[in-house]
């Protein structure tokens, strides 16, 4: 049995999880949570659920990995041997879980790719509004 990681010293900085997928060590913020629940694997989009997790990109092909061999990677991964895996189920809610975390990223804005500069800009100004000039137009 591992000790739960992550101090209150830490909490800056952004742990880094493995794919189950792929195998590649990514930053938790961009993986899909995967938790065993009732039995059956399922997202946890919102990473709260209790109990051990698995990490996933946002990469459909990383989910097939996963899914590999009846899902050992998963199960392995949750320490799960006969948890069920529904695998149908898990593609469908794969968009669904994705985009959660996208949005989470994103933040709310959803503009286009330029505008997470200016919006950082603007942030650290923290006086003059972009808006006003917008406004006028
Ligand atoms: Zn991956």
């Amino acid at each position: 049995m591992r000790a739960k990681v992550g101090s209150a010293s830490d909490a800056a900085h952004v742990p880094i999880r493995t794919c189950v997928g792929c195998r590649r060590r990514q930053p938790r913020t961009t993986l899909l949570r995967v938790v065993v629940r009732g039995g059956r694997v399922e997202f946890d989009p919102e990473a709260r659920a209790p109990g051990r997790g698995a990490w996933l990109c946002s990469d459909a092909a990383c989910l097939e990995q996963a899914l590999r061999k009846e899902a050992r990677p998963f199960r392995r991964a949750l320490r799960a041997p006969d948890a069920d895996v529904d695998a149908a189920r898990l593609r469908a809610s794969f968009g669904e879980a994705r985009r959660d975390i996208r949005n989470a990223q994103a933040g709310p804005s959803d503009g286009p790719p330029g505008s997470a500069n200016a919006t950082r800009g603007a942030a650290k100004g923290g006086g003059q509004r972009r808006d006003d000039a917008v406004v006028r137009e």
